[in-house]
């Protein structure tokens, strides 16, 4: 694989990147009240007393959200701490009514754990594990709103003590591509799981991205790492891609220029594609904290962590891998309908429904399934601006046009047609088939004539068949499909084909 390097005027330069991501867990009710999670909700009407920080209110903790974070590390193979604390972390913004948020600093839930991305799917080579450090939970802050009124701000606590996870990975990503790859990875094993919904334009996952640079060296292991630098809340995958090329190549300016690089925060700004300083980087120690005396230690026992393993689905990589072994399906498609969780039950549904149809295992049926999906289906969808969550085709009718062309009741490119028809009405296959008449003939008396105009008509082309060019072959059965507007049954044309051509 090749290595991604930033050439400088001096020289060439690795860039060493870090992502905090903070993703919202999917919780009917706050991490330490019962005030709803919905998105989009009137500001200040799910606010409890608990989220307003109304003095002697306490908090409790809400183990859905615990179990959606411990389910979580499992998935991402971390070690499940059965014991861990909630800290406060201390500072003032007009946000937060405590004063403080409860987080954990010291004794996360999760520990070390990993992912693996793959930037290239015919090339296991490019597989790549990327580790985790921890995973912790904690309340996010309300939200200001500034546009409201031309001289005041208003605040909007609705968000207010929702549940975070806050997923901590390793330095150990090296290039934009790669920083891309694992976000996404991230975000398709946490809808899988369940316990986010990965919605990154509405703010439920969002990455604080650190970068570094360092001169490439030959050196084992390479030169210590540079000074990093965080840029805060970038909300898209293509934002954090382009955030670790900018970031880069300003920080290589910088050294080259005889500066150094401040450790700080830095914000995006995505009109621009630049980042900007926000303000110098605190430490742990400037936010004074301390474990939160309202708060027990969390202590969680076996039978707990039974039950979340118990819940836990199948996983994205264990997927594809029983696609490509037990389906025989490609590494390309099987990643393809892996990548969402959705696809993959949308597929699922249609191969159960195309097997029970075929009467076959899904094993024989699931190419065809996975190739019709991937190669007419998306395609057409795509067109309408649609997505499998609001195809007008449901996997049961699906499978009803693809048990069709099995039967030899249409060919594949009147299947495309009838698709295209049964988008546009929201009928079934076999009624559009029937209504346009698009059954396929294998009436051998009307192919036969057909091919026998279509040899008349390229006499020149038949001698050079004979004279040894087989490839023309195909085009013989083009023009005898197209001359039968192409309902004529394929295999029987085939044939006839070969027996005239002898
Ligand atoms: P803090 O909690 O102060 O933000 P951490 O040490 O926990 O600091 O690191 C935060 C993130 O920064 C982690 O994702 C880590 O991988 C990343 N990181 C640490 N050092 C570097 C570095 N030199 N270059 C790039 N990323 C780094
Ligand atoms: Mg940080």
């Amino acid at each position: 694989m090749s290595e991604y390097r930033i050439q400088g005027a001096t020289g060439e330069w690795e860039v060493v990147i870090g992502l905090e991501v903070h993703a919202q867990v999917t919780s009917n009710a706050k991490l330490f009240s019962g005030a709803a999670t919905a998105f989009g909700a009137e500001p200040n009407t799910q606010v409890s007393l608990v989220d307003a920080a109304m003095p002697g209110m306490l908090p409790v903790p809400n183990m859905e959200c615990i179990r959606q974070a411990v389910r979580t590390g499992m998935a991402i193979n971390a070690q499940i701490n059965k014991w861990s604390r909630f800290d406060r972390k201390n500072y003032f913004y007009a946000d937060l009514p405590q004063g403080y948020q409860i987080s954990q600093l010291y004794h996360p839930i999760v520990g070390e754990g990993s992912i693996e991305i793959q930037l290239d799917d015919k090339n296991p080579e490019s597989l790549k594990t990327i580790g985790i450090e921890r995973i912790h939970v904690e309340q996010d802050a309300g939200k200001l709103m500034h546009d409201q009124h031309p001289t005041m701000s208003y605040v909007d606590l609705n968000r207010s003590g929702v549940a975070l996870m806050e997923i901590v990975s390793r330095p150990d990503m090296r290039s934009p591509a790669e920083a891309g790859a694992y976000l996404s990875k991230l975000r398709t094993i946490l809808r899988y799981v369940g316990s986010c919904d990965g919605n990154m334009d509405q703010g439920s996952m969002r990455a604080d991205v650190n970068v570094s640079v360092r001169r490439v060296s030959d050196k084992p292991g390479g030169e210590p790492f540079g000074t990093r630098t965080e840029t805060k809340n970038v909300n898209s995958v293509r934002f954090v891609m382009a955030v670790v090329e900018q970031e880069a190549r300003r920080q290589v300016a910088v050294i080259e220029d005889g500066g150094t690089v401040v450790q700080e925060t830095r914000l995006y700004d995505p009109e621009r594609n630049e980042t900007r300083s926000m303000r110098s980087k605190e430490d742990a120690h400037d936010y004074r904290y301390f474990p939160d005396p309202d708060l027990l230690p969390l202590e969680l026992d076996d039978a707990f962590l039974e039950e979340c393993r118990a819940s836990l689905p199948e996983l994205p990589d264990a997927k594809r891998h029983r696609y490509e072994t037990a389906l025989g399906l490609s590494a390309y498609n099987a990643g393809v309908l892996t990548a969402d969780v959705e696809t993959a039950r949308w597929f699922e549904a249609l191969l159960a429904e195309t097997a029970a149809k075929a009467k076959k295992p899904e094993a024989e049926v699931a190419k065809q399934a996975a190739n019709w999906l991937i190669s007419e289906l998306f395609g057409a969808l795509n067109k309408l601006g649609k997505g499998l969550d609001n195809s007008p085709v449901t996997p049961a009718a699906g499978a009803e046009l693809l048990a069709l062309v099995t039967d030899g009741t249409i060919s594949g490119s009147i299947a495309k047609q009838v698709l295209e028809k049964m988008l546009e009405s929201g009928d079934g296959a076999a009624a559009i088939v029937e209504r346009e008449g698009l059954k396929q003939t294998s009436d051998t008396g009307a192919i036969e004539a057909a091919i026998d105009g279509i040899l008349a008509a390229n006499a020149d082309k038949v001698e050079q068949y004979k004279a040894g060019k087989e490839a023309l072959f195909g085009f013989f059965v083009g023009q005898t499909m197209k001359a039968m507007q192409g309902k004529a049954n394929p295999g029987v044309v085939n044939e006839l084909l070969k027996k005239k051509l002898a």
